[in-house]
């Protein structure tokens, strides 16, 4: 049984990069790219920036949220929330430059089911995306960890025809890609590829404001940070850009030096990083500075 499974292990990477072959020059030239969170607000914070920097080039990015968000707050819940958190995220995708897709899946009862990796599947197929990010299976919140365990479910099943057989299979297999996290276990975050978003900081920033209802009220209200929000509505978004400035790990700052060169790493200020998911396609690097035309410099 082994031996059948090695055999098909090794068919199954000929095909792959077959796959990939195909895969960075179809269509116009221009990759698609599917970011998938748990919450609507995931792919804003871990991706946003690099986002941009695609949506600039011309590029089609997508956020998906698995759940409706219909938790996040402290006051209100149910309907009404995930109706605010829907606007808060049309409006956070006009400022980013993408579109938003909200699966109507409960806030903090998420589960890695059949039914929820077919919704899954599905998005990623309709997109013909090229490129998938999403959390490692490695979080503190349960809907982070199931969403990272439900895009690895659907990382090969996205070719297979015979799943969801009513949304056609992708012709090739996409790149699987991490968010950064700072969780340890089992094993660290590796930035594979580093981004530098220093441009596109403040749009950044500004998008994520969009989200009032978790920038300004339930992240600071459960972090026990909201005495610090500014009332004047002109400051906040500059003590957002200070608040939620992530600093350069020494890991990041290796990878930006490898991709960027010594010089150029150094002025970055900003950065989102991501790490290769194993069960996609295994990308080289001059593969890499294809899907992600922003480490040429
Ligand atoms: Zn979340």
């Amino acid at each position: 049984m082994r031996t059948v499974c090695k055999s098909f292990s090794g068919l199954l990477l000929l095909t792959l990069s077959v796959f990939f072959t195909a895969h960075a020059q179809n269509k116009d030239g221009k990759i698609r790219i599917i970011m998938i969170g748990a919450h609507p607000d995931d792919c804003d914070v871990a991706g946003g920036g690099t986002a941009i920097l695609f949506a600039k080039m011309g590029y089609a990015v997508k956020f998906v949220s698995v759940t409706n968000g219909d938790a996040g707050h402290q006051t209100l819940k149910g309907v009404a929330l995930a109706k605010r958190r829907f606007a808060e995220a049309q409006e956070a995708a006009k400022r980013f430059g993408v579109t938003y897709d909200i699966l109507d899946n409960h806030d903090g009862q998420l589960m890695p089911s059949l039914e929820v990796r077919f919704q899954i599947i599905k998005k990623i197929r309709e997109w013909d995306a090229d490129i998938v990010i999403a959390p490692r299976p490695n979080d503190y919140h349960p809907d982070h960890r199931y969403t990272g365990v439900l895009v690895q479910d659907a990382a090969y099943m996205v070719a297979v025809p015979n799943i969801v057989p009513a949304t056609p299979a992708l012709k090739k297999n996409p790149v699987f890609l991490y968010f950064q996290d700072d969780f340890q276990r089992p094993n660290p975050f590796r930035p594979d590829v580093a981004i530098d978003i220093t441009v596109v900081y403040e749009q950044k920033v500004h998008a994520l404001a969009a989200h009032i209802s978790q920038v300004y009220e339930w992240l600071p209200w459960i972090g026990n940070y909201l005495a610090e929000v500014p009332a004047d509505k002109n400051i906040r978004e500059k003590w957002l850009a200070k608040k939620w400035a992530v600093p350069i790990t020494p890991a990041v700052s290796s990878s930006l030096q490898k991709w960027l060169g010594k010089d150029n790493a150094l002025q970055v200020k900003y950065a989102e990083a991501f790490e290769i998911c194993e069960y996609g396609v295994q990308p080289n690097e001059e593969e890499l500075k294809k899907l992600f035309p922003m480490l040429i410099k």
